[in-house]
């Protein structure tokens, strides 16, 4: 019989450990909630616009043709540059650029087309209450189910992890540790802002990022550069706050950030028109990203029961490329865990 692996968590990170994983191996994917955790994508009045993870950074040529082939079609890149503005508004040329890329449908589509090309099954809705060491397996319980395999990969936020590592009954000193250390790490939350305008805004940047950290917008991404996105002569704007500002406007309503979102970026760009949205989304991302890293030798240690960890808050950075390379290296530590070719 097929040797059985789960992947607990159905984020980018959990797309890398399901595509690394090798054909020869039944893998199954739990995820709460819908692939793509935060590359979440909205749908509205024929756009579409990311509201989590603006875009992925593939800079690093061998991560680039692995996403390139197993995305296909839906890998989107970027063409036009990212400019930088400082505190008095005034916008400049970054330094450094580097490839961004987007999915064509969405964002999330872009993790969806991962795990398709992995050929696991996916089991959405479908969230990890436990996870438990039972005769050298791993015994998940997954809407009231419980079901045992060979070997895990836990790809969740440190959040939901720490409570993993809480109820399971194994090695009580290492999921303590692992539970602490988890629980340790700092996130930022963040506000997203989505701005409608029936008119095309141009402007021969796509992005325009803030060099100062205290900035009340510290991002905004024009999704009409992102190809299949926005209809011809229409806008969406999205724009990321700033943690102080978050923190400062906890209890503002969505409305009246979004109105502030649109008075600032009016002036940022010195267009008037942009005051006035004619629809807004707004999400907060209560733990977006971490802050701050773990010891990753210590998230190594569970490989020895055949649990590898995945995700930003492991590979240290908060962000998408990062989470994708932890989860294909955890794929690969399984891999070779079981003796099989990783890259089958
Ligand atoms: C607003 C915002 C903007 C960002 N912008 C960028 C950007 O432009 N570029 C960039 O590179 N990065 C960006 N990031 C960071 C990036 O989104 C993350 O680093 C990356 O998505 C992390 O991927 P992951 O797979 O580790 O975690 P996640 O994407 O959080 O995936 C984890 C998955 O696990 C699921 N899950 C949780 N608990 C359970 C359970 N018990 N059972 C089953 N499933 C569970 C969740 O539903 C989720 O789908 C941004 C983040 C935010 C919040």
């Amino acid at each position: 019989m097929d040797r059985s692996v789960c992947v607990i968590g159905g984020g980018i990170a959990g797309a890398g450990a399901a595509l690394a994983l090798p054909d020869a191996l039944d893998v199954t994917v739990f995820e709460s909630r819908a692939v793509g955790g935060r590359l979440a994508s909205r749908r509205r009045e024929g756009c579409i616009y990311d509201v989590g993870t603006d875009h992925v950074l593939l800079a690093d040529g061998d991560l680039r043709e692995l996403v390139a082939d197993a995305a296909g079609d839906s890998l989107v890149e970027i063409d036009r540059p990212v400019k930088q503005f400082d505190a008095d508004g005034t916008i400049s040329e970054r330094p450094a650029e580097f490839p961004r890329f987007s999915g064509r449908d969405g964002i999330d589509t872009l993790v969806q087309s991962l795990f398709e090309t992995s050929g696991a099954r996916i089991e959405e809705g479908a969230t990890v209450t436990a996870l438990d060491r039972r005769g050298g397996q791993w015994v998940v319980t997954a809407a009231g189910h419980r079901r045992a395999f060979d070997a895990a990969v836990l790809a969740v936020p440190a959040a939901a992890a720490v409570v993993l590592f809480e109820g399971a009954d194994w090695d009580a000193t290492l999921r303590r540790e692992l539970a602490r250390a988890a629980d340790d790490i700092a996130h930022r939350s963040i506000d997203v802002v989505a701005l409608h305008y029936p008119f095309a805004f141009g402007a021969d940047y796509y992005g325009l990022v803030s060099i100062e950290r205290a900035s009340d917008v510290v991002w905004m991404g024009r999704e009409q550069c992102k190809r299949g996105h926005v209809p011809d002569g229409e806008s969406v704007l999205t724009l990321q706050l700033g943690s102080l500002w978050s923190a400062a406007n906890a209890n503002a309503s969505a409305r009246e950030t979004a109105i502030e979102s649109a008075h600032y970026v009016a002036r940022l760009v010195g267009d008037d028109r942009l005051r006035e949205p004619d629809w807004w989304d707004h999400h907060r991302w209560g733990q977006g990203v971490p802050t701050d890293g773990v010891d990753a030798a210590l998230y190594e240690r569970p490989l020895e029961f055949g649990l590898a960890i995945a995700g930003d808050w492991v590979a240290d950075v908060g962000q998408a490329h990062a989470a994708l390379a932890s989860g294909l290296r955890a794929g690969r530590q399984l891999a070779e865990r079981f003796g099989s070719d990783p890259g089958a």
